[in-house]
């Protein structure tokens, strides 16, 4: 017969998954986020602080001044979505912020709390406005779904076997800190590269899509970019951006099917 002990164990352990699952914004899939929020934002806001102590920023101020405009729409169209589906609270603390960063590296990201980079080796490829925001648009839509936080906890859970998890941010640093890395997609610097799975690409794409499109800019772009993204693949060492975001024909195919939702919402952008 099962003892008391072992059911009010079991029932403590629902709870802590029960407590520890959140339901992403628009699609409404359930996550795993074993990570507060609070706890979330005020390592993004170090880990970002942090990135900018010890990386030059681009010189370049058109570019740099297109990263911000480009970055501002998008955050408005966050808003305005989030406010129209009553889920403003889950974007309230965000302290939004945009940079360009100068780097040979194909990449950009965006960490929790809305704190953007953008590397200015991935101008050539986004070519121009529009492409810009297809990229800040799928990075904003992976922190407004909380990929990351749904990322770092499965890493957590693997490598503390879902004990003691506040215990493990606060005693093994370095530990946490590679997690953040791979988690936010800058693998690289670590040597770990860890693609986003197709689940949380289509996510990205169908939420980047649509806040693109209500910041003004045609959504069609996103069809063209991952078309340079993918001719890049064939010419030697992929960049960093597609380790994690891989580019293929059925992403592409995916995306084209996602465009008439989108143009919905481009239609009724403000000018
Ligand atoms: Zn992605």
């Amino acid at each position: 017969m099962k003892s008391l002990v072992y059911y009010s164990r079991l029932s403590l352990l629902l709870l802590f998954l029960l407590a520890g699952c959140s339901s992403v914004p628009i699609t409404g899939r359930s996550q795993l986020a074993l990570i507060p929020s609070s706890s979330m934002l005020s390592m993004s806001f170090q880990q970002y602080d942090e990135f900018l102590k010890t990386h030059p920023l681009s010189k370049n101020p058109e570019q740099t001044q297109m990263v911000k405009r480009v970055g501002h729409r998008i955050q408005k169209a966050v808003e305005t979505y989030m406010a129209e589906n009553n889920l403003s609270h889950t974007i309230d603390d965000y302290r939004w912020e945009f940079n360009l960063a100068e780097s040979p590296e194909v990449n950009a990201w965006c960490m929790p709390g809305g704190k953007v980079v953008v590397y200015s080796g991935i101008l050539p490829l986004t070519k121009d406005e529009a492409g810009l925001a297809v990229v800040m648009g799928h990075e904003i839509a992976h922190a407004v779904a909380r990929h990351g936080t749904e990322r770092m906890s499965q890493a957590l859970l693997v490598q503390t076997g879902g004990l003691a998890l506040s215990a493990a941010v606060a005693d093994k640093p370095e530990t946490t800190r590679q997690l953040w890395m791979t988690a936010f997609g800058l693998g690289a610097s670590v040597g770990v590269i860890l693609p986003y799975s197709r689940l949380h690409e289509n996510e990205a794409d169908r939420l980047g899509l649509i806040f693109m499109a209500m910041a003004g800019y045609d959504p069609h772009a996103a069809v063209e970019f991952w078309g340079r993204m993918a001719q890049q693949k064939k010419g030697g060492a992929p960049p960093e951006f597609l380790s994690t975001h891989p580019a293929d024909k059925t992403r592409i195919q995916n995306l084209k099917a996602k465009i008439p939702e989108a143009m919905t919402y481009y239609r009724n952008a403000a000018p």
